[in-house]
């Protein structure tokens, strides 16, 4: 039997305002977890207020959660404990060695320095990730500068955005009443000075907004935090004997509020792929490429999402903080423009499509089936309406007239499945007109 422990640092102690998207939920049902515990420490947004490019949009109840970070942690760090994970409190990997037999992990617990021996490795120590490798960055260099402000004004559950010239600040307050700011920057295009200097240049862009300014009718608690935040990832994100998971492997762009689901969502299929590393030999890598394919795929998505969110942003596009972060084509733009096809039309499969082996999760395994792949797919097309595409489609050979196509496929599906199909394919450019 495989036991896992856990080894992790002392909490900092800081106060982090997050907020949560619906779908963190979802996924913590997905695996089993009674949500009622989580309402004492995630409450509804009561009201959001956007001032992005010069306009205010207000939206009473929206969807989404905030938290304070360490409360919504511990919890789950009780769950876990409670399904068995040895727990190691107050442990702070040192050092980690890559053995012939996995890894010698060196970890200091009440001032003393452990070894423990692992055949596997689950890596979730955030950026700063214990597992180094080749790290890419995504996007734009962002730097995050939080303050926390008390006597502000502002009322509970309610979370600001707001674009400025240069910057963008984000803020939210918990029922304890004390308000988190938090101000993004390009490193890159303001020169970030030191403590004092940052809190000075902190307020300054304060000063400069139409919402947050309220924070200066308050008083600053503590000092400001910053954090790194360029969106990046790490090109090998698994091995025969490791995997990275949330930030250890990807980080993404703070405007999309995405880190914990897709945190989340990444550490179930890291889940899957450790279930097929460990109890299927011959499918380690098909594994292992398939949560690296996944990971190529959200950052792909990330950054097609993030830029349109910052192309909305700012009357300034053509200052060069909101310029970095906007694409210049978006993927959308290279797709075919919708044909109008006749009836007696014949359609055939475009040459760039075909049918691959491709890695997809079946009953907590990562399994090989047949996709369909073609250039303007995000990614193989490996079922529909829950049967394997390749049996739905036969072949990819041959010309015919719509009615013949879906009539072929209505033999395995239900037809307006067929239809759907059809017409999916035909809108991504997998499915051309016939040259005579
Ligand atoms: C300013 C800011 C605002 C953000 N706002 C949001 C938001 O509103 N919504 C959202 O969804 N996301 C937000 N994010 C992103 C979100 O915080 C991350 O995506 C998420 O925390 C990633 O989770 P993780 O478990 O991978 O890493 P982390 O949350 O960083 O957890 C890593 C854990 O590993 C431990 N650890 C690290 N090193 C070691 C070591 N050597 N030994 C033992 N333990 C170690 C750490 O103590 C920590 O507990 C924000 C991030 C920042 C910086």
């Amino acid at each position: 039997m495989v036991r896992w422990y856990w080894i992790a640092k002392k909490n900092a102690g800081v106060v982090m305002v997050e907020s949560l998207s619906p779908g963190v939920f979802t996924l913590l049902e997905t695996v089993g977890i009674d949500l009622d515990e989580f309402h004492k420490t995630c409450s509804p947004i009561a009201r959001s207020f956007k001032f992005w490019n010069d306009e205010m949009i207000e939206t009473v109840n929206p969807p989404g959660f905030l938290t304070d970070r360490g409360q919504f942690d511990s919890l789950l760090r009780e769950i876990a404990i409670k399904r068995g994970i040895r727990f190691l409190p107050d442990s702070k990997v040192i050092s980690l060695e890559e053995t012939n037999k996995g890894w010698e992990i060196c970890f200091r617990q009440d001032e003393k320095y452990q070894i423990c021996k692992a055949g596997f490795l689950v890596d979730a120590s955030g950026k700063k990730s214990a597992i180094r490798g080749i790290k890419k960055r995504v996007a734009a260099s962002t730097l995050a500068v939080s303050g926390s402000w008390e006597n502000t004004g502002f009322k509970k559950n309610e979370t600001i955005l707001e674009s400025g010239t240069n910057n963008w600040f984000w803020g939210a307050m918990l029922s304890n009443g004390i308000f988190h700011a938090t101000l993004f920057l390009d490193p890159e295009i303001t020169r970030i000075p030191g403590r004092v200097g940052l809190t000075r240049l902190y307020t300054s862009y304060l000063e400069k907004t139409e919402l947050f300014k309220t924070c200066l009718t308050g008083r600053l608690r503590g000092n400001l935090i910053a954090n790194d935040v360029t969106p990046f990832y790490y090109k090998k994100p698994a091995s025969h004997n490791y995997i990275k998971v949330g930030e250890s492997s990807v980080g993404l762009d703070p405007v999309s509020s995405q880190g914990v689901q897709c945190s989340m969502a990444g550490a179930i299929q890291a889940a899957i792929v450790i279930n097929t590393t460990l109890t299927d030999p011959d499918h380690v890598s098909l594994a292992t490429d398939f949560y690296q394919e996944r990971q190529l795929e959200l950052i792909r998505l990330h950054e097609e999402k993030i830029s349109a969110v910052y192309d909305a942003a700012c009357p300034a596009k053509d200052n060069p903080f909101w310029a970095k972060r906007i694409m210049k084509t978006r993927r959308s733009e290279s797709m075919p423009t919708p044909e109008y096809w006749t009836p007696s039309q014949r359609i055939e499969f475009s040459p760039d499509a075909g049918l691959m082996p491709t890695g997809c999760i079946i009953a907590n395994q990562v399994s090989s089936r047949p996709g369909l792949t073609h250039p303007l797919l995000k990614r193989p097309i490996v079922f529909w309406e829950n049967r394997e595409i390749a049996s739905i489609l036969g072949t990819l050979e041959g010309r015919f007239e719509l009615s013949e196509w879906i009539r072929r496929w209505s033999e395995k599906i239900n037809p307006v499945g067929a239809s759907r199909l059809f017409d999916q394919l035909k809108n991504m450019g997998v499915l051309v007109a016939a040259q005579e």
